[in-house]
C-alpha cells in the first residue's frame, strides 16, 4: 500500500439485516414507490415456497425460471415480462443467480439493446446510467452477497461477462437468515466458501481501501468460525446469522477487487454442458492460489493465518476445511476435463479479477494453478 494512491470507497445499499427482515418487503416497496414489481426467482426457491411466503399477498408478476448461471436469454425473457406487465421495479428473491439476473433486467429494460454493450470488458461501465430500474434484493443463500454488490455476472454467448456500475447496486437489501435455514448442507458449504473467498481475495488485493480490508477480515473470522456449524446443523440460527453477515461483508468488501481464484472460476463457470457451482469452484481453486500469492503478501497472509488459527500455510488449512465440509477435492472430481485448461488459462488472464490479484499472474501461471487444482 502507498499513501500516494487514491482510494475509492463506496457503501451505498440500505440494508435491513436480521431474522424477519424479509417481512419488511411491503413497507420497502411503498417507500420506494414501486407498485408493479417483477419478482425474479428460480424454480427451486419457488417450489420450496420461500418466494411466495416473502411476497405474501402483494400483487406481482413472476419470473421464476432463473437458470443456475444467469444467461442473456433468461435476462431477455424476464425483460419481456417486465415490459408486458408494465412493471416499475424488481424484487429479486434467491441466490446470486436470481439477483444478478434481476440486475440484468433492471439494466436492459431501461437502456437500448444489446446487453453485451454494457459488459465491463466492452467499456460498458460508462454506458450504465441512473435510469436502471430499482431493485429490492432478498438473498436466500449466504454466499455471493450480490444484494449489496454493484456487479452482475451474466453468460453472453458462452462467456461469463461482468456488468458493473454504481447504478446496479440494489436500492434496498433485506437480509433474512431465516430464509437460509433449510438450505441443504452442500449448498451451504459451497456458497459459504464463495463468501470466504470474496473476503480472502479482497483482503489480499493490492488496492488501497482500509475500510474494505477491515470488513474482509471480519468476514474471514465469521465465515471460518461458523461455516462448519451451518453446514452440519442448518437450523443453528447463530451460524446462519453469521454466515449471512459474512456473505454481505464479502460483497461490501469486494469493490476492492478480487483475484486469481475468481479469474479462473468465471471461465470455468461458463463451460458449456457442465454447470459448475461458482462457490465450489472457488473452494477447490483457493489452496493453489493462496500458496501462489504467499511471496507477494507475506504479512497479510500471516495476519490471515492468525485470524483463522492456522498452524501451517493457509492453502493447506483451506484444503483441510474443504475436506471437512465434504466438498470435491479438485476440478477433476467436478468433471472438468484437462484439455480445456489452456483455454481457461487464457480467459483467466483476460478476466478483470486478474488485475487485483496479490501477485501478477500470467497465462502460464494460470495453467499451472489449474493443473495443480485438478486434484488439490
Ligand atoms: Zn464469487
Amino acid at each position: 500500500m502507498s499513501v500516494e494512491d487514491l482510494a475509492t470507497i463506496r457503501y451505498l445499499t440500505t440494508t435491513s439485516f436480521g431474522f424477519g427482515a424479509s417481512a419488511l418487503l411491503g413497507e420497502v416497496l411503498t417507500e420506494l414507490g414501486i407498485v408493479r414489481p417483477l419478482v425474479v426467482t428460480d424454480p427451486g426457491v419457488r417450489a420450496a415456497g420461500i418466494a411466495d411466503r416473502v411476497v405474501a399477498d402483494a400483487e406481482v408478476t413472476w419470473f421464476d425460471r432463473t437458470p443456475p448461471n444467469p444467461t442473456e436469454a433468461a435476462v431477455l425473457e424476464a425483460t419481456e415480462m417486465f415490459r408486458v406487465a408494465g412493471c416499475d421495479g424488481i424484487v429479486a428473491i434467491g441466490g446470486g443467480s436470481s439477483i444478478d439476473l434481476a440486475k440484468g433486467v433492471a439494466l436492459i429494460a431501461t437502456h437500448p439493446a444489446p446487453l453485451v454493450d454494457y459488459a465491463a470488458v466492452n467499456g460498458g461501465v460508462e454506458r450504465i446510467t441512473a435510469r436502471v430500474a430499482r431493485t429490492v434484493a432478498i438473498p436466500t443463500t449466504a454466499g455471493t452477497g450480490s444484494e449489496v454488490g454493484r456487479a452482475a455476472m451474466i453468460n453472453v454467448g458462452g462467456r461469463k461477462l461482468d456488468f458493473m456500475s454504481p447504478h446496479l447496486f440494489p436500492a434496498r437489501a433485506l437480509c433474512d437468515p431465516a430464509l437460509t435455514l433449510d438450505l441443504p448442507p452442500f449448498l451451504t458449504a459451497a456458497t459459504g466458501m464463495d463468501a470466504l473467498t470474496h473476503c480472502l481475495e479482497t483482503y489480499l488485493s493490492p488496492l488501497v481501501n482500509p475500510p474494505a480490508e477491515a470488513i474482509a477480515l471480519d468476514g474471514v473470522r465469521r465465515a471460518t468460525r461458523w461455516i462448519e456449524r451451518a453446514t452440519t446443523d442448518g437450523h443453528d440460527r447463530e451460524a446462519r446469522w453469521n454466515m449471512m453477515m459474512a456473505s454481505t461483508e464479502g460483497a461490501l468488501t469486494f469493490q476492492k477487487g478480487l483475484g486469481a481464484v475468481h479469474a479462473m472460476a468465471h471461465p470455468l463457470g461458463a463451460l458449456e454442458g457442465l454447470p459448475l457451482h461458482h462457490g465450489t469452484l472457488n473452494a477447490v481453486l483457493l489452496p493453489a492460489v493462496l500458496r501462489f500469492n504467499e511471496p507477494a503478501a507475506p504479512e497479510k497472509l500471516a495476519q490471515l493465518r492468525q485470524v483463522v488459527g492456522a498452524e501451517g500455510d493457509l492453502g493447506s488449512w483451506v484444503a483441510g476445511l474443504i475436506a471437512r465440509l465434504g466438498l470435491p477435492s479438485g476440478l477433476a472430481a467436478m468433471g472438468v476435463p484437462a484439455d480445456v485448461l489452456p483455454r481457461i488459462a487464457a480467459e483467466a488472464e483476460r478476466d478483470p479479477a486478474t488485475e487485483t490479484n496479490a501477485r501478477p499472474a500470467t497465462r502460464a501461471d494460470y495453467e499451472e494453478l489449474l493443473r495443480f487444482s485438478m486434484a488439490s
